[in-house]
């Protein structure tokens, strides 16, 4: 959270506090200004230049240090993330595992092939190989404080890139700590994290080869805009909308649990988090869906982060929990009706009880557009080819969930759909961390994140042909 009067975007401080406890200061460091970025880019690059020289085994055994030294401090960093986002701890402990995953992964892909032999039109040799871009601008969100950095820093790192490291003020502890670890495995200045706010993601897009963004749309379609404007290759991940859909066939309480885990797990401040059901049936199936939802969003553990059992913390700072509360409040005011919670509680931190709304048109603007916290809306279908439409008809295209039991129904579902990602009877949130990861419409630019893939992103493919003397 930034502090009351913190101009992040100039050269003031970047302060991040705990969301169950504000009074519970992480850090206070002051934000790297456009001059601190452009001498990080001269440092980068120097380091670069010698990661790149270094053989693919010595970047591999590099990689898998800094996945030991994870390990070995994994209990520390989830506390760390329970601190400083309020994600409960079995998830952090989770996001860890993910994190330290990521990183043997990519240390193995140093090793994959770097191009293609063609045959030649004339006498000798034609092949593709990949390069390194260079340097490599990573601006992230807070909602993965070492999961997103390290699923963009790890492939570009495997390429042979530097990385300069924005990440969010929210979560500037952990990617301070995150600096640390990595400044103990990797060549001095190869990585580095620039503390700060829009100033500095900007001076970041100014100077990187290569830019990767997480975050909201708004600032996503800016940073894409800049950057190919410079002609820079960038990747941007927003945000979504994402609806699931329940079949008639479809046990109620079953995908009413699914649909509570994916819209108030880490209080609904996932990307993929669910943010819409749409129900399929006549009215006894409305209804019938509607009380298991009730029952399951009402069933969700709240409250320390800390405790084991708890599924739901607080959200990030005062002004999400503000958004939120409002949203029930419009929603009444529109003529729809809350079925459950969506109110802030009497807590110390920025707590709230899950949210469930009915009864608002398609087009009403929190059935459009992304909360980003714990309330899901219900919407009502007649048919597949109406749940559809309305999961459709938003400008994201991240991820949708359908649940049921006819496979046939089900796959006419996954073809009909246009997310980038669907998932089948399982919750809009969580993907394989070596799968391709992105969505359509306003939900990404450029290229898929994970995998693969992901090196592809980092380097520039060039051809060589090679004739012989004459
Ligand atoms: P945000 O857009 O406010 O900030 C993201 C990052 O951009 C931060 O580091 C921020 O300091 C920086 N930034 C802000 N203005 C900038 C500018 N003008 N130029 C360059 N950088 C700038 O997002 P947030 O609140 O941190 O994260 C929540 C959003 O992230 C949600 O919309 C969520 O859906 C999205 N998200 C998407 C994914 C995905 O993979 N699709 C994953 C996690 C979060």
């Amino acid at each position: 959270m930034i502090a009351a009067g913190a101009d992040v975007g100039g050269s003031r401080l970047v302060e991040s506090r705990s969301p169950q406890a504000p009074g519970d200061l992480l850090v206070a460091v002051p934000a790297a200004d456009r001059g601190d970025v452009h001498a990080a880019a001269e440092r980068g690059r120097r380091a670069q230049r010698g990661w790149w020289d270094a053989s693919a085994g010595q970047r591999a055994g590099a990689l898998k240090q800094l996945s030991g030294a994870l390990s070995d401090r994994a209990a520390e960093a989830a506390d760390l993330v329970v601190r400083e986002v309020g994600k409960p701890v079995v998830e952090a402990r989770a996001e860890v595992a993910r994190a330290i995953s990521i990183l043997d992964y990519y240390a193995q892909q140093s090793f994959a092939p770097v191009g293609a032999v063609m045959p030649a039109s004339m006498p000798g040799r034609l092949w593709t190989e990949r390069r390194p871009h260079g340097l490599a601008g990573l601006i992230t969100p807070w909602n993965f404080p070492l999961a997103i950095p390290l699923w963009k820093s790890a492939p570009a790192l495997a390429a042979g890139n530097g990385v300069l490291l924005k990440p969010s003020p929210e979560s500037a502890a952990c990617a301070l700590w995150l600096g640390e670890l990595v400044a103990d495995a990797l060549p001095d200045g190869l990585v580095q994290v620039l503390p700060g706010g829009a100033d500095a993601g900007a001076a970041v897009v100014e100077v990187a080869d290569v830019v990767s963004f997480t975050g909201s749309a708004a600032v996503g379609r800016q940073v894409a805009i800049t950057a190919t404007q410079g002609g820079t290759s960038v990747q941007a991940e927003m945000g979504g909308q994402n609806a699931a859909i329940v079949l008639p066939d479809a046990d109620a309480a079953h995908a009413a649990s699914l649909v509570a885990q994916a819209s108030m797990g880490f209080a609904g401040q996932k990307c993929t988090a669910t943010r819409r059901v749409v129900v399929v049936g006549p009215e006894a199936r409305q209804r019938e869906v509607r009380a298991a939802l009730v029952a399951a969003v009402e069933a969700v553990a709240v409250g320390d982060p800390a405790a084991e059992g708890t599924a739901m913390g607080p959200v990030i700072t005062e002004d999400a929990r503000r958004r939120v509360a409002a949203a029930a409040t419009m929603v009444r005011e529109s003529g729809g009706q809350v079925l459950a919670g969506g109110d802030a509680t009497d807590d110390d931190g920025w707590f709230l009880t899950p949210g469930l709304a009915d009864g608002l048109g398609p087009d009403h603007i929190l059935a459009q557009e992304e909360l980003f916290g714990p309330f899901v809306l219900v919407q009502s279908a007649t048919d597949v080819a109406e749940a559809v439409a309305l999961a459709e008809g938003v400008r994201y295209g991240l991820v949708t969930s359908v649940h049921g039991r006819d496979a046939g129904q089900l796959l006419d579902v996954v073809a009909s759909v246009g997310t980038g990602m669907v998932k089948v009877n399982a919750p809009t949130t969580g993907v394989d961390f070596y799968a391709p990861f992105g969505g359509e419409r306003d939900s990404s630019y450029g290229q898929r994140e994970q995998g693969a893939v992901a090196l592809d992103f980092y380097s520039s493919s060039r051809t060589v042909t090679f004739a012989p003397h004459a």
